[in-house]
């Protein structure tokens, strides 16, 4: 099976335009010209769901991919910087939001678009918290920061910007709708392999 979208983008040695097929399982694209490989890796990516009373925070995208669509606060992650200050470092940055204890939610496949370079895989790591004080203002990436009910979102023609936001949903609600709505505080996923930039 091929993917739908085939585009091409220029070889980083030669400057041949590739023509980018996503097949599964195929993990290298080789410069038909130069021979240049390029290994075609999945790329992490962070997020963090803030929850506030019955609602969470979603942003509305500003920029090229998915331009208008709804987002979560996140990001791709940098190098060297631990899984949950990359989310914490996305929240800050797009929505100037600090969060306590966050509870790790779960990982997620998708994919990911930009135009003239063609379709990457992301794995996307998402927290959970509760917003503790200070209105979000969108910056960077986001048109708006807004408080959408957590039961609704998704509904009424809600343009959810990444399929794999409906699975982070589904688990959102899991986690929100619990007895004890408390953060326990993140499961062992940031088990911090390398030295770790601080970002607090
Ligand atoms: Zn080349």
């Amino acid at each position: 099976m091929s993917a739908r979208v085939a585009t091409t983008f220029p070889c980083p040695r030669c400057g041949t335009g590739i023509r980018r097929v996503k097949k599964p399982g195929r993990l290298e694209i080789t410069c038909p010209r130069c021979r240049f490989l390029i290994f075609d890796y999945p790329r992490p990516c962070v997020g963090t769901i803030v929850i506030k009373g019955d609602d969470l925070l979603v942003l509305r995208r500003r920029h090229r991919p998915k331009r208008g669509f709804l987002d979560y606060p996140g990001g791709f992650l940098e190098a060297n910087e631990s899984l949950e200050g990359g989310a914490r470092r996305e929240l800050r940055e797009e929505t100037g939001l600090r969060l306590g204890a966050m509870d790790f939610l779960g990982i997620y496949w998708d994919q990911y678009f930009l135009k003239g370079f063609g379709a990457f895989p992301t794995l996307n790591f998402y927290w959970i918290g509760r917003w503790r004080a200070g209105e979000p203002q969108a910056a960077d990436d986001a048109a708006s920061a807004e408080w959408r009910p957590l039961a609704t979102l998704g509904r009424r023609g809600d343009r959810l910007a990444w399929k794999h936001m409906r699975d982070a949903l589904r688990d959102a609600r899991a986690w929100a709708s619990r007895p004890a709505q408390r953060v326990t505080g993140s499961r062992s996923i940031d088990q911090r392999p390398f030295r770790s930039r601080r970002t607090k």
